[in-house]
């Protein structure tokens, strides 16, 4: 499944995820019946898919369909060949985060050929456009008021570790004139708004002592930083269920980047972690890759999270969910 997507190509920019959002189908309709489609700009299409009939708890696996762009005179390995060596996949979104969506999906076919049925809903959301900050993926799900949980997992690249808080991210254009100048990036934190991220800008520039120094300054992307807290039942219970599978605790992180987490958490008070196969030190990079046996950790990290996500265990997280962490 993970060769299977790598395959399509779904570089953004351009951004064009019809092909890979078609593969991901294929995946999911044997498992959800009917998959809704949002095409929030023309090709641009994320995927809905829910195991289940909204009468249990709901488990969201949201995953990014697009990639970084590649450019294949800089690998080694055709980046969309999906070629097998060295007990690695290596392609454009092995690692992130194709593979990850792949032991997504491979979790919920593992528990069909155990014979367990999960006491959950899972519901996929399957996305446009994380790499450009999401206005065609999952802002476009969450406007339509499709972001909707009892808890999240976002598998992008962690090593499977536990990642509970992340960066935000603000993209401005700067026009200088008169001599040019350095403008260096701020640290989008938990709790900044974009007012303050771009006055964080401002002062940078303002710092630098030239009265010849005129400038205009456009936001062009923002997003906020989010959290969750290290104490909620999410993370504890996500430790849990990678620490029996892989045989030891995993470290609790945060990341300096953002990743469509910050929807879920912030937007919708919905308890959310980021954990997934590979390493973020393949992501984005040339000759990416993400190892076979990771992949399959993940899957079982995945159905052992299903398996357990029941109305009983669902009540801790809601007791938590009247006082979300921002
Ligand atoms: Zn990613």
């Amino acid at each position: 499944m993970t060769r299977a997507l790598v395959a399509a190509d779904s570089q953004n920019p351009p951004g064009r995820e019809r092909l890979v959002a078609d593969v991901a189908r294929q995946l999911l309709e044997p498992l959800c019946g009917s998959v809704a489609e949002v095409e929030a700009a023309p090709g641009r299409v994320s995927l809905v898919g829910r195991i289940g009939d909204c009468s249990r708890p709901t488990l969201l696996v949201n995953g990014h369909l697009d990639t970084v762009p590649a450019d294949p005179n800089r690998w080694a390995h055709d980046p969309f060949g999906g070629e097998v060596a060295d007990g690695r996949i290596w392609g454009r979104g092995t690692a992130d985060m194709k593979g990850g969506v792949a032991a997504a999906i491979e979790a919920v076919l593992a528990l069909g050929r155990a014979g367990i049925e999960p006491p959950c809903d899972v519901l996929f959301h399957l996305v446009a456009d994380e790499e450009r900050g999401g206005r065609f993926g999952t802002q476009a799900l969450l406007d339509r008021g499709l972001i909707t949980a009892d808890a999240c997992v976002v598998p992008e690249p962690t090593s499977l570790d536990v990642c509970i808080a992340e960066r935000g991210l603000l993209h401005v254009d700067v026009l200088l004139h008169g001599r040019p100048a350095h403008a260096s990036e701020p640290r989008v934190l938990p709790g900044q708004a974009q007012a303050d991220a771009v006055d964080d800008v401002r002062r940078l520039i303002d710092a630098i002592d030239d009265p010849d120094l005129i400038y205009d300054l456009e936001p062009i992307v923002f997003g906020e930083a989010s959290e969750l807290a290290p104490s909620h039942p999410w993370t504890a219970w996500m430790r849990a269920a990678i620490a029996g599978v892989i045989g030891r605790p995993p470290a609790v992180i945060g990341m300096p980047f953002a990743t469509d987490a910050r929807f879920v958490r912030n937007q919708r008070a919905i308890p959310a972690v980021v954990c997934g196969p590979g390493s973020i030190d393949q992501a984005h990079v040339d000759d990416e890759w993400v190892a076979i046996d990771a992949l399959v950790d993940a899957a079982a990290v995945y159905a052992t999270l299903m398996a357990g996500f029941d109305d009983e265990a669902v009540a801790v997280l809601h007791e938590r969910r009247t006082a979300p962490t921002r």
